[in-house]
């Protein structure tokens, strides 16, 4: 079994600890048994593991100081970047609760390069800093080594070309997801894991949904009470009588007092929006609003005229100045 380490990452032995790494990270996706079928893939990614730790100690000093700009702060692994969307949702989804599918991008490694960023032929650029003569002039018109190309007159690239070199390829993701009930427009919901992926160095980020709530065409949503405007008949207002309610449990009669025909509240203790944790249901609040008649049929007309008359009959009570004054007129 072969047990240079060097030969095991592929690299020559005075290999910078920048190049250890990407040999590493890239040998390390390949064998990885969830990714790799093959029957010695779990052999192999072992001894890729065993020999970069190998290498590492070796160059420890050279690999910390390779990595500081990088580190994070805190012990635990780094994560990937978090994703935030906004979740759109009915009215009645928001209230009951509901399942949805989501479709959203997110950055899975490049399969080309396998989160390299480097594939292919190797391609050769002359460093113009120097015109590819390693060397340039200082200001005391000295030839000296050039800076830019470390005195080596031209850089070699193997970007790959399916991702830029950037390592990353954009993922049509689809999740199902359960809204659970009661949730309010801002709420967010969690989904651990499903933000940027992982690779060998990040923990994958987390999905925030901020819950959006359409508009509805019947009611308004203040904190937890449900508002609607409702019109009635100004007769039934007047008389009183029954009226059927809408709400998000079903149709709610309620019997009217009789009253003056003009706007009223009626509010219906915890009939409006369901509650959630320690949060109580809202309130349903019907804005009641009066309906004059206006078109009348012949048959309306005749009832309306009738029961005019049996209202001026009670005349004498209900406007007694009036009733002296038509009496005094001779008016009966
Ligand atoms: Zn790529
Ligand atoms: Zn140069």
């Amino acid at each position: 079994m072969n047990s240079n380490p060097h030969e095991i990452l592929g690299v020559s032995p005075g290999a910078a600890p920048a190049e250890l790494k990407r040999a590493y990270r890239r040998l390390a996706m390949r064998w990885h048994p969830d990714r790799s079928d093959h029957p010695q893939a779990t052999e192999r990614f072992k001894q890729i593991n065993a020999a970069y730790e190998q290498l590492l100690a070796v160059d420890a000093e050279d690999v910390d100081e390779a990595e500081a700009p990088q580190a994070e702060p805190n012990e635990s692994m780094a994560r990937a970047a978090d994703i935030r969307l906004n979740l759109e949702v009915s009215l009645e989804e928001a209230a009951a609760g509901c399942r949805k599918t989501i479709h959203y991008t997110r950055g899975n490694a490049c399969p080309t390069c396998e989160g390299t960023g480097e594939h292919g032929m190797t391609r050769t650029r002359f460093c113009s800093a120097c015109h590819g003569s390693g060397r340039v002039h200082d200001a005391k018109r000295n030839l000296v080594r050039c800076e830019e190309c470390g005195g080596r007159g031209l850089f070699t690239e193997r970007i790959c070309k399916d991702c830029g070199g950037s390592g990353r390829e954009l993922a049509e993701v689809s999740l199902e997801i359960r809204v659970p009930h009661g949730m309010l427009p801002g709420d967010e919901l969690r989904l651990a894991g499903q933000g940027e992926p992982s690779d060998d160095e990040l923990q994958a980020g987390d999905l925030y949904l901020t819950i959006v709530i359409c508009s509805h065409p019947l009611y308004q949503l203040r904190g937890r009470d449900l508002y609607f405007q409702m019109p009635v008949s100004a007769l039934a207002m007047m008389a009183g009588g029954d009226v059927d309610l809408p709400s998000l449990a079903g149709v709610i009669c309620r019997s009217l007092d009789a009253g003056a025909a003009e706007r009223r509240q009626l509010r219906l203790a915890g009939k409006g929006y369901p509650g959630r944790g320690k949060n109580h249901s809202g309130d349903l609040v019907v804005e009641l609003e009066p309906v004059f008649p206006s078109k009348l049929s012949v048959r309306q007309r005749k009832l309306l005229l009738q029961a005019n008359a049996a209202l001026l009959d009670d005349a004498t009570e209900s406007l007694p100045k009036i009733a002296d004054w038509r009496n005094a007129h001779g008016m009966t």
